[in-house]
């Protein structure tokens, strides 16, 4: 479908589709919008590097390691402080970032030297550090260090037990951050899931994987399935820390929350030892409660499953409902990564009475645009890799009353007069779970009932008029005094 803004890109109408349109094709949904493709040269969209979704959103959460960024400083800003991942005993993560620092001279003379000066050196500092995970960036990949080789030399000096794990994720080398997911478990997996030490496998133990802890989502997440009887080994792997990481086979199932960053270690975890893994959503009353009923039949246990679903629900109705009437019928715009595109629109339609009248996905597969498809009511528009132009013609033409995104597009919507809410790192949280939801819920209400979008729109007196002190008056006392 042609939006007016790409008129000069006539390749992007191939990723907009309105469900319904002629372009739509129920049969499958998924294909029938491109993604998951390189973005046109020259056409500016929101996507991060394939560094910034291995080291921002896989490595960076797990808590109990250094995390060294090879390359220029750049790359090693842009990775730190703007995911909340928080974790429950330790700030490690998020207090430091350590990065080689790459200057000229290395990218002249190779900047091996500075890498293994660097994972040293951060040692030295934090000796306590589990692990060090090392990630690559665009400039030494393109100079051919060999980030594995000095990997191997730095755990040879420490020799300490500690292990040094890197990543080959420079930020060109993929699509979009979704390759450095991929890079991010493939390396957990192979480097750190030891096969030799497969610890013994425990009844009523589950790992939660593809949760990030973004401002503490497991506070929600985590009481309803410990109220299940179960243990939680680990969550990949917001909050995670290694060694948990290291058991994950000991886990009788694998509970997969965000299945596009964290469903390729499942489907390693299976192939190797042969644990099951089911796929939920945390997002919203419908598939929470799902999320609770698969993991208690999976353990048969559909009783205590029911009781728990029964009392979340009672607990969140009354506070619901009150948002329900505050936000019902509101229009929204959601643009986010991609899971939260297909998680969210049942969330908002059937708890909250809103409509998602259009979606935005920066990195989602085919997969992804599937369940977007499935889960978005008729006349839907959904946009694969939104660019600038476009994100501003479907707030300006699509009547949108919510624009749930992230920072960058914060002040595109803020411009246009239309109600805003972070729905990548948040504006309070936790947004998952039963109780989540209200939080989330509140933040709209908040955004959308603000009473500053009374006075938006509506124009200005003129300076002086309507009682207000006459500008030449101030014009003339200032020239006063400069004389
Ligand atoms: S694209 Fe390359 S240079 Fe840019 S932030 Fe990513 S790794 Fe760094």
């Amino acid at each position: 479908m042609r939006l007016n803004c790409n008129d000069p890109i006539p390749d992007r109408d191939d990723h907009v589709v309105r469900k319904g349109s002629e372009e739509y094709d129920p049969e499958n949904p998924g294909e029938c919008i491109d993604s998951n493709e390189p973005t046109t040269p020259g056409d500016m969209t929101e996507r991060g590097c394939t560094y910034a979704g291995c080291r921002g959103v896989v490595g960076g959460p797990v808590k109990d390691v250094l995390h060294v960024t090879h390359g220029p400083t750049g790359c090693a800003y842009y990775s730190w402080g703007y995911r909340p991942h928080l974790a429950s005993d330790t700030s490690q993560h998020m207090d430091n970032v350590f990065v080689s620092n790459l200057q000229e001279n290395q990218i002249i003379m190779g900047g091996e030297d500075r890498l293994l000066e660097t994972i040293l050196e951060a040692h030295e500092e934090f000796p306590d550090a589990e692990g060090i995970f090392v990630y690559n960036t665009c400039s030494p990949a393109l100079i051919g260090d060999d980030g594995f080789d000095v990997a191997k030399r730095a755990e040879e000096e420490i020799d300490d037990d500690v292990p040094v794990t890197f990543f080959p994720c420079a930020g060109f080398s993929g699509v979009s951050q979704s390759k450095g997911h991929h890079v991010g478990n493939n390396v957990i997996f192979d480097e750190l899931i030891d096969p030799a030490e497969t610890p013994e496998r425990e009844e009523m133990t589950i790992n939660i994987v593809g949760e990030y802890n973004i401002k503490g989502d497991l506070e929600v997440i985590r009481p309803p399935l410990e109220e299940l009887g179960l243990d939680i080994n680990v969550t990949f792997t917001g909050d995670g820390d290694l060694e948990s990481i290291r058991q994950m086979p000991k886990a009788s199932l694998n509970v997969v929350h965000c299945a596009r960053s964290a469903g390729y270690i499942t489907d390693m975890i299976e192939d190797a030892y042969g644990t099951p893994s089911i796929e939920v959503s945390f997002w919203g009353t419908r598939h929470m409660s799902k999320a609770i009923e698969k993991v208690a039949d999976f353990f048969d246990i559909e009783e205590r499953g029911q009781e728990v679903i029964d009392s979340e629900l009672t607990a969140i109705d009354e506070q619901l409902q009150y948002y329900r009437d505050r936000l019902e019928g509101n229009r929204v715009f959601i643009y986010q990564g991609g899971p939260r595109c297909w998680h969210w629109p049942p969330m908002l339609e059937e708890d909250l009475g809103m409509d998602v009248v259009a979606v935005g996905s920066t990195f989602g597969h085919e997969d992804d645009h599937r369940k977007i498809f499935e889960r978005v009511g008729e006349d839907t528009l959904v946009v694969d890799n939104p660019n600038g132009p476009e994100l501003e013609e479907i707030l300006a033409d699509y009547d949108i009353d919510l624009f749930i995104s992230g920072n960058k597009e914060k002040f595109l919507a803020y411009k246009r007069g239309i109600s805003f809410v972070n729905g990548h790192s948040y504006d309070s949280g936790p947004y998952a779970g039963f109780r989540g939801l209200l939080g989330f819920a509140e933040d709209m209400d908040k955004a959308v009932n603000n009473p500053v979008w009374d006075l938006v729109g509506e124009e200005a007196e003129p300076f002086g008029g309507d009682g207000s002190p006459d500008v030449l008056d101030h014009v003339g006392d200032a020239s006063g005094v400069a004389d």
